[in-house]
């Protein structure tokens, strides 16, 4: 095996030139990560305030990949609503107090806005303001959007965040923000270690209650989780607050890197950094080669989609001996991604932004082992013989940190391994295509009610 030594190269790919585009693009709208984010907020409720259509996503997306109480719901926009001929507001007003008062275990209630009640212009800051009046302090209502017009699948969680930052309580107080939702498991893992370096004032965003919120000043310093964090780490800024710069935690060496920048930042000694790390390490790293014998050598396109693209294109080629033929992302945040552009060797094009068909043909004549994209484009390219990984399988799976890189890697392997398979079945073996990958979603059904 040929797996790519973890120095880093000077500059790597902070220099390249980044192919811009604005054509059609193939995403996800943002009410998606109301998924990930309901489980995590456990006293929260996730409001949208929609259409049919954005019921019937979540619905749909929720239901095959979760199972839990629903703590979301959908108010539907009726067309008499639409039309102007009711007031939306007092109709919000009647469903935030039915569902307050059948659900007394939620403390904060999001109103999500969508692409409808954009186009009509509702107000949802006023309602939001109106409704904490009515029903704070227990309760705490906060508004952000979700619409597909201003953003894809990710940045919801991003809009969400950045929407709590101006409420947060005002500390004075030095600690270490940690900032994204992180599965609960996760989430203990890196506090575990973090403790164990001896950094405990140690806060995170989003808590997992409205009583562990945390409270932000100018000696707070944050380390992201998550890439799409763009405006959450602007909202932080402008709440005197200080980011610390990394990679972000994927694989060994951006976990490494992630924990080593906040270490220092505390003035942990790197004796007792390496003494800490050491044992989960070389778990990491064995975890990480046994799935690279799978990858060493293939080839990679990231189409853009969850803004994951950069670090999973760095932990690829650094870790697993991939070669990334084009790194596409829907945002390209210069400063959030210095430290991993830094790391990726040049030669890979960089692409922000989409426009599906000049990409598409640039994938057909690439013909990578590998495509990473939506789920849109994955039967489409599978039907042309390209192997194709979701993109929101890399937000629903726990991913981060030490202990989960093997199981990071393996998201990758499962693809190539399946083809491999497929291609010495004596039935699908004469070229003819999988057609889909439903092994691939975990073949889980759970539909969910809409709880509104
Ligand atoms: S917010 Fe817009 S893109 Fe998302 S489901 Fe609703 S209508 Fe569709």
């Amino acid at each position: 095996m040929n797996v790519r030594p973890g120095n880093a190269p000077l500059s790597g790919c902070a220099d390249t030139p980044v192919l811009k585009e604005r054509g059609q693009h193939e995403v996800f709208c943002g009410l998606t990560g109301i998924i990930w984010l309901h489980r995590k907020m456990q006293d929260a409720f996730f409001l949208v305030v929609g259409s049919r259509t954005c019921a019937h996503l979540l619905q749909s997306a929720a239901g095959v990949m979760i199972f839990a109480e629903p703590r979301f719901g959908t108010a539907i926009l009726e067309e008499k609503d639409l039309a102007g001929l009711a007031d939306a507001h007092e109709e919000l007003d009647r469903e935030v107090a039915k569902l307050l008062s059948r659900r007394p275990d939620i403390r904060q209630v999001f109103l999500v806005g969508s692409c409808p009640s954009e186009v009509i212009k509702l107000d949802l800051a006023r309602a939001a303001e109106r409704l904490s009046a009515l029903h704070g302090p227990r309760i705490r209502v906060i508004n952000y959007s979700g619409s597909g017009i201003e953003t894809t699948f990710t940045q919801g969680e991003d809009a969400c965040l950045a929407a709590m930052v101006p409420g947060l309580p005002a500390t004075e107080a030095k600690e270490l923000l940690v900032v994204g939702a992180l599965p609960d498991v996760v989430e203990d893992q890196a506090l575990s270690l973090l403790g164990q370096l001896g950094i405990d004032t140690v806060r995170v965003l989003p808590a997992r209650h409205v009583d562990e919120t945390p409270a932000i000043g100018t000696h707070t310093v944050y380390a992201l989780t998550q890439p799409f964090l763009g405006d959450t780490s602007a909202a932080l800024d402008r709440r005197g607050a200080r980011r610390i710069a990394a990679p972000f935690p994927f694989g060994e060496e951006g976990t490494t890197a992630w924990l080593w920048a906040v270490a220092q930042e505390f003035g942990v000694a790197r004796e007792h950094f390496d003494r800490v790390t050491e044992a989960p390490r070389a778990r990491a790293k064995a975890a990480v080669a046994r799935r690279a014998e799978q990858l060493c050598g293939k080839s990679v396109f990231f189409f853009p989609d969850s803004q994951l693209e950069i670090p999973l294109a760095r932990f690829l080629t650094r870790e697993c001996g991939m070669t990334a033929v084009e790194i596409g992302t829907p945002f390209l945040h210069r400063d959030l991604m210095a430290p991993e552009l830094a790391l990726i060797a040049p030669g890979p094009r960089l692409s922000e932004g989409q426009d599906v068909d000049l990409q598409l043909d640039r994938a057909r004549a690439d013909r990578p082992d590998l495509s990473v994209c939506g789920l849109g484009l994955a039967n489409p390219l599978e039907a042309e013989g390209l192997a194709t990984k979701w993109a929101i399988e890399l937000v629903f799976t726990p991913v981060h940190f030490y202990e989960q890189a093997g199981d990071l890697a393996e998201l990758f392997a499962r693809p190539l391994n399946r083809r491999s398979l497929l291609k010495n079945h004596p039935f699908f073996g004469s070229g003819k295509s999988s057609g889909g990958s439903l092994e691939e979603a975990g073949g889980q059904t759970a539909p969910l009610k809409v709880a509104t």
